[in-house]
Formats: structure tokens, sequence, C-alpha cells
């Protein structure tokens, strides 16, 4: 699907399919793409101006301004200057509740599981907004050196953001108009940076190892035949580069003498503090030692730090970490030497001590970290963006199944078997019964989506399970499978366990499913969320009085001899009154009516119950033919 622009100045027609990679941090954010001469991923923007940070600044006519010019607002005009908005994508207030005290900004409390609102002069913002004026800054960045209109991107998301966190992500895109054509994680990128991956053939173990601002992630990832999956992740949410800082900040302050709380409270001084930190900080990651001078409060005073000193000050967070990494290998159930492969990803893994210790704690001589750190992730996300703009046909790279995979049960619902978002190859199975005896043929339709009911998803396929030997229902044992390999193809087998008779098919679920669909698809159920619950539950009921019915109708047939024909007649008329009710739409009146009748048929059938129809009334059971 190749977008037509027009340039509106000279009238020319420009088609652009390029697809842009973009690492939207917490700190930071930057743009790349791969060049098509070299084939190499670069990230956009002179050498200093490369690095976006992620600050938007709201003046008082709600005109917005992004990256360099916003962080200059940080401290004077901290209510109307965001920072961190990645924290609170996908998240809701009571989520954050514990940590609102330390955003600069005012978050509106809510004790509801929506997502939280963000205050600004008066004028209310969620995190999808804000996140997408920065992609908005990052597309026309690309457009202006590119000279070109930019509408599609990758973007990367760490590898713990559950599902509403990548989908904020994707819509935050969508708003900043930008066809979204796939959500990579981080870690993920990371390596395809380093082009671990790339090659099909290969099979490797990695520890990606991410410090940056005020964030540090671990994940270990298996990659097998190009498909990356993630074994564990680990990390702390507040821990990174922003804590050297701190460390640096109050060290001196002892040295110097001053208290640290008067600092803090002069804004204007504390910040100036803070950068002449990082400052050295960044200087000791080349040099031995650090000398400089500051102003506080009118006075001068000289600063100097040695690498050795800052190395013992951060020792404990960087401790922290690898307490990290050691939680992460034991859930992937792993030891240091399997790991094939150590990627360093943050700003803060320039710091040479950082480097040290993971090479240590790995015992590996070599990490990857030729690269630069904070641009990994945005060189791999334009890689990943190459691959889906079609320019690299050698290989697929799938990680996750965008929607999910399921099967028509009775009453039309769809029940899941894979949910979305599974990591791919992926396989998961679930065991069914037959709703009527004898019955020798099931039907099984095989749906894509995520609606409550199969005629609001999409259908990818139908088979019939033949010969099931005659029993009756509730008793075969029919186990449904569906295995996703790599490259996205559903193979679905059925099988009756009690005769072992089987079936096989294979399904392709992504055909013809552009970004888009999806997307559609993933909209339109969060929109009938609460209407589809409704008809699932309406859908349930009626199913169960169907049962009910066709069971209290085999009751009295097979032991009329039992009955008092007032018993009998009673239960006729309870059954046709079920029976005219379930052609309503009413579940409490559905729900009455089949009280009625079984109110009436209890005494009587707990004489005669026979274990076929306990088990009947139970379970899930599929349409018949
Ligand atoms: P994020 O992924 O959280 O957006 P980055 O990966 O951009 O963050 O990392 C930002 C951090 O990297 C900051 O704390 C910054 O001070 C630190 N950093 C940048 N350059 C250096 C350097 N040369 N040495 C040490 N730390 C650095
Ligand atoms: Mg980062």
């Amino acid at each position: 699907m190749a977008r037509i622009k027009i340039n509106i100045k000279d009238g020319t027609i420009k088609r652009s399919d390029k697809v842009i990679g973009i690492d939207l941090g917490t700190t930071n954010s930057l743009v790349a793409l791969v060049n098509q001469e070299n084939h190499e991923a670069y990230c956009l923007g002179e050498n200093g101006d490369k690095i976006v940070p992620s600050v938007i600044y709201i003046d008082a006519n709600n005109q917005i301004v992004v990256g360099d010019l916003a962080k200059s607002h940080l401290l004077s005009e901290s209510s109307n200057t965001v920072y961190s908005v990645k924290r609170l994508l996908g998240r809701s207030f009571t989520d954050l509740a514990s940590h609102a005290r330390s955003f600069g900004y005012h978050l509106v409390p809510d004790d509801t599981k929506a997502m939280v609102n963000i205050e600004i002069n008066g004028k209310i913002y969620n995190p999808i907004e804000l996140s997408s004026f920065i992609l908005k800054h990052l597309k026309q960045k690309a457009e202006t050196i590119l000279g070109e209109s930019i509408g599609k991107a990758v973007i990367t998301v760490p590898a713990y953001f559950n599902d509403s966190q990548r989908q904020a992500t994707r819509d935050a895109g969508k708003l900043a108009g930008l066809d979204v054509l796939r959500i990579v994680n981080e870690p993920t990128a990371a390596s395809l940076a380093y082009g671990i991956g790339l090659n099909k053939a290969e099979q490797k173990t990695i520890a990606v190892y991410d410090l940056g601002g005020g964030t540090f992630d671990i994940t270990i990832l298996q990659i097998q035949n190009g498909v990356f999956e993630v074994l564990s992740t680990n990390g702390d949410t507040y821990t990174g580069g922003d804590d050297f800082d701190r460390t640096i900040a109050d060290y001196w302050c002892i040295e110097l003498g001053l208290k640290i709380e008067d600092i803090e409270a002069n804004k204007s001084d504390y910040q100036t503090l803070r950068l002449k930190s990082e400052e050295a900080k960044k200087h000791l990651s080349e040099a031995p030692e650090y000398t400089g001078q500051i102003v506080l409060n009118n006075n001068t005073y000289n600063l100097s730090l040695l690498r050795e000193t800052f190395q013992k000050l951060i020792n404990p967070i960087v401790e922290k970490t690898l307490k990290s990494c050691a939680m992460a290998m034991k859930d992937a159930d792993l030891s240091v030497e399997e790991i094939d492969e150590v990627v360093m990803v943050g700003g803060s893994t320039r710091t040479l001590y950082v480097i040290e210790r993971v090479q240590k704690f790995f015992k590996k001589d070599q990490v990857n970290n030729k690269l630069n750190p904070d641009e990994v992730v945005a060189l791999g996300a334009a890689i990943e963006a190459d691959i889906l703009a079609g320019n690299r046909k050698d290989i697929l790279l799938l990680d996750v199944t965008p929607l999910s995979l399921g099967i028509e049960t009775m009453g039309g619902l769809m029940d899941v078997i894979i949910p979305r978002n599974s990591k791919l190859p992926s396989s998961a199975g679930r065991q069914y019964t037959t709703s009527i005896d004898g019955q020798s043929k099931l039907k099984i339709s095989v749906y894509q989506g995520e609606r409550e009911m199969v005629s609001d998803n999409r259908k990818l396929g139908e088979f019939t399970l033949e010969n099931i030997p005659a029993m009756p229902a509730g008793l075969p044992k029919i186990d449904i499978r569906f295995i996703l390999n790599a490259d996205g193809i559903l193979k679905v087998e059925a099988v009756e366990l009690r005769s072992g008779v089987q079936q096989i098919i294979d399904i392709e679920p992504q055909y013809g499913l552009s970004d888009n669909d999806v997307e559609t698809m993933l909209l339109a159920a969060m929109q009938h969320a609460e209407a589809d619950m409704h008809a699932r539950s309406l859908a349930e009921t009626k199913t169960e009085a169907e049962q009910v019915i066709y069971q209290c109708k085999k009751l009295v047939q097979n032991n009329s001899s039992l009955l008092s024909g007032e018993e009998v007649a009673e239960t006729k008329t309870a059954i046709e009154n079920l029976e005219l009710i379930c052609k309503e739409n009413d579940k409490e009146a559905i729900i009455t009516s089949m009280d009625r009748l079984n109110h009436i048929t209890r005494p009587f059938a707990e004489r005669i119950m026979d274990e076929a129809i306990g088990k009947a009334l139970t379970g899930k059971k599929l349409d018949t033919l």
C-alpha cells in the first residue's frame, strides 16, 4: 500500500514508502532509517541533535514544544513541562499513586481503572496525546531532513510492556499521523542492531542489559529461526543514570560543606548542581578525573571527582542491577555460561564501571557495546522497519500474533485458544465435547479477532471431525489443539481421545490482514467491549437453556414409566414456556423460566439421574452439524 503525496509547493507527486524506526524513550527519543545505498541504519540528525529529550512544554497559549527547547523549561515551569510520559502510558492514576508526587506536573486523581490524565494550564491531556506530540516531532524531524513526507513507522517498547501499554503506544503513533507497522520490543531491536538474529540458521541466547536515565531493564532473549522469544525480564523502573548524578551531587555537597536540603530548596542551584554532576559523569566515561567549577548562591566552588571515587559512589546502584540480572537468569532457568551474547543498551552503559561489572557477571571477555548505546534501539527499529518495508526479502520477523485465535462454541461464541500477543511459535489446546447423543460429526470453525461473538470476528476456516463413535452427549473427549509456527501458519488438530479419531488442517491466519485491519478490529473490540459482554452472557444463558430443554425432554421421554402423569404435564408446560421465552432476548426472563423448569424436574431428576446427564450439563460444547 504505497502512499501518494503531492508537494503543494511545486505540484510534483512524491511517493514515499520509507518506514522510519522510532525509539520512544523515557528520557530520550530517536528516529532512525536504513540507507538504501549501503543498507546501514543511521539515526537522523546532526551529531549533537540526534537525541530528542522526551520532554513536552505547553505554554500559556497551549502551544506545544518538544525536545531540547522544552527541556529548558523543566525547572522554571515544571507544572507545564512534561517528562517521563512513557511511565504514564497505559497506566491508571491508581497504578501511579505511590509515585504521583515525584512528577513535577499534575496527575488528575481518579480511582477508576481508566488511563491517567494530566492537567496543564487547566486543560486535560492523556498520555497517548502527550506521547503523540513527541512522535509528531520525530516524524517532522525526519520529514525535514529527508525532504519528503513520512507515513509509516515501527515503534519500540520495553519487553515488559503489557497489552494496554502497547496499544497506547500504537494509538499515540496513529494520533501523530503514523501508520504503525509494528510495535517491537526494545531488546529485540537492540539485538537486531548488532545483526544478531538476522541469520535464520542462527540459534542464540542473549542478555540485553539496558540502563537508561531513569529505568533499568534486563531481558533474556532466545533467537531461533529469526524468531525472538522473551525468556524472562527483570529490572527496576526507578533506577538509572539519573541516580548516578544524584550520588555525585550528594558527594559534592558533603565535600563542600553544603547542606543538600539547602541546595534542593533552591531549584536553580539544584539544577545547576545536577547538570554539573551529569557533566562529570559523562567526562569520567572518557577520562580518569574530572575538575570544574560551580557557582552556587553567588559563591564559586572548585569541583573534582576521581573515576575511582565515582565507582565507589555508584557501586550500590550497579549491584542492584546485577541482582535483577541474577533474578532474570533464574527465571529463564539458565546459567551465565549459556548466554551467547550480552548486548549493552542505554546511555548509562557508557560508564566503564558498568561495562566491567556486567562483563564479570556474565563471565564474558567481550560484550556488544561498539554501537552508540543510546542509539541501538532506534537503529534496530529502523532495521525492522526496513524488513517490513519489503527491502529485505530474506528475513521474516514475527514475534507475536497480533489477534486472538479461537473457535466457535455453542451460541456463536468465540472461545479463544491462543490469545493475542502470544509469542511465536505457540501452541495451546482445550477439550470439548458433544451436545447431542450419538453425535458422529463435529464442525470446527476457526476465527481470529477480539470480539465475544464469532460473527464479529474474522473466519479463517472450518473443518469437520467425522466418524466419532456413537456415545451419549457429553461423553466424547475432543481435544482441539492450535499450533502456530514461527511463520504465523496455524495448524489445527482435533482428536477424539476415547476413540483416537483425528483430523488436522493448516490455516494461514495472517493472510490478507493488513496492520490497518488488525487495528480496526482491535479498536472495534475496545468500543464494543460492554455490548459484547451482554451479548455473550445472553448467548451463554440461551445455550444453557437449550441444554436444559434437551436434557429435560430426554428425561421425560426415557423415564415416562417412572413419572406421574401430573409430573409429565407440568414438565412439558414448563419446557414450552422456556422455549418460547428463549426466542426473546431477555436474559433475566430466560433464567427465571429455566429456574422454574429446574425446580419442577429436580425432585424426580434426582431419582433417576444418570451420570451422563450430569456431565452433559457442564463443560463446553460445540455446535452440532
Ligand atoms: P532512556 O532509554 O531512559 O530514554 P537513554 O538511553 O537515552 O535513556 O540514557 C540516558 C542516560 O544516559 C542519562 O542518565 C545520561 O546522563 C546517560 N549518559 C549519556 N551519555 C553518557 C556518558 N557518556 N557516560 C555516562 N552516562 C551517560
Ligand atoms: Mg532506552
